[in-house]
C-alpha cells in the first residue's frame, strides 16, 4: 500500500488498525520552535523592562520620600517659629505646596492662620457669602476644603465650600466617617435638619465628662 498522508480520509489500513503513522512535518515543527523561542525572548525582554520599571519606581519613591522629609523638616521649623512670633508661616514668602501640605498635616491651626489660607478663604467667602448647602439659608461663617484640594493651591469655588457653622459641623462629621474630605456634591447635599450630634458623639461626651 502507499504511504498514508495526514489528512487522508479515514478508511485506509492504518485507520482500521486504529493508528495513524506519524509523518515528519519539518515546516510546522520549525515554526513551533520559532514560536517557542520568540516567546522565550519576549519573556526575557518583558522581565528586563519590568526590572527597569521597578528600578525607576524605586528611585521615584526614594526621591519623593526625600522631598517629603525635607518639606516636613522645613514645616516643623516654620511651625515652631509661628508659635514664637504668632506671625503667619508664609508672611515673608510663599511656601512650596509640599511645605504647605506638611504644615497642614503637622498643625492644621497653623495652616489655617497662614497668609495663603486667609487669602483664599476670603476670596471664597466673597464669591459665596451664603452657606452652600442647598437646603440651608444661613449666612456662611466658615470655609472648608473639599476632597482633592491641594494644600497651598486651593482654588476658591473649586476646592473650597462656604458653610454656616452648623453645616460645617455636619460636614466634618461626615468627612470623619468617610475618612476623607467631602466632595462638593456631598457637601451641598448635606441635610441642615439632621441632628448636630449623633448618638456616638453624645456617648463620647458623656463618658468624657463622666455623666451618667
Ligand atoms: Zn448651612
Amino acid at each position: 500500500m502507499t504511504c498514508s498522508v495526514v489528512g487522508q480520509p479515514a478508511g485506509g489500513a492504518a485507520a482500521r488498525r486504529g493508528s495513524v503513522p506519524t509523518v515528519p512535518r519539518p515546516g510546522r515543527d520549525r515554526s513551533l520552535q520559532d514560536a517557542l523561542r520568540a516567546r522565550r525572548e519576549q519573556a526575557s525582554l518583558l522581565s528586563l523592562r519590568e526590572v527597569r520599571e521597578r528600578e525607576a519606581a524605586r528611585k521615584r519613591a526614594e526621591e519623593e520620600a526625600r522631598e517629603r522629609a525635607e518639606a516636613e523638616r522645613k514645616a516643623a521649623g516654620l511651625v515652631a517659629r509661628q508659635r514664637e512670633t504668632q506671625e503667619p508661616v508664609d508672611r515673608r514668602t510663599r511656601l512650596a505646596p509640599a511645605v504647605y501640605a506638611a504644615v497642614l498635616a503637622l498643625e492644621p491651626d497653623v495652616y489655617f492662620a497662614s497668609s495663603h489660607w486667609r487669602r483664599v478663604a476670603r476670596a471664597q467667602r466673597a464669591a459665596a457669602p451664603e452657606c452652600e448647602v442647598a437646603a440651608c439659608e444661613r449666612r456662611a461663617q466658615a470655609v472648608e476644603r473639599l476632597d482633592g484640594a491641594t494644600a497651598g493651591e486651593e482654588r476658591p469655588q473649586h476646592d473650597l465650600v462656604s458653610l454656616c457653622d452648623r453645616c460645617r459641623h455636619r460636614s466634618r462629621r461626615a468627612a470623619r466617617s468617610l475618612g476623607r474630605p467631602l466632595t462638593r456634591a456631598e457637601a451641598t447635599a448635606l441635610d441642615p435638619a439632621a441632628p448636630l450630634y449623633d448618638r456616638e458623639a453624645i456617648a463620647e461626651l458623656r463618658a468624657r465628662y463622666d455623666l451618667a
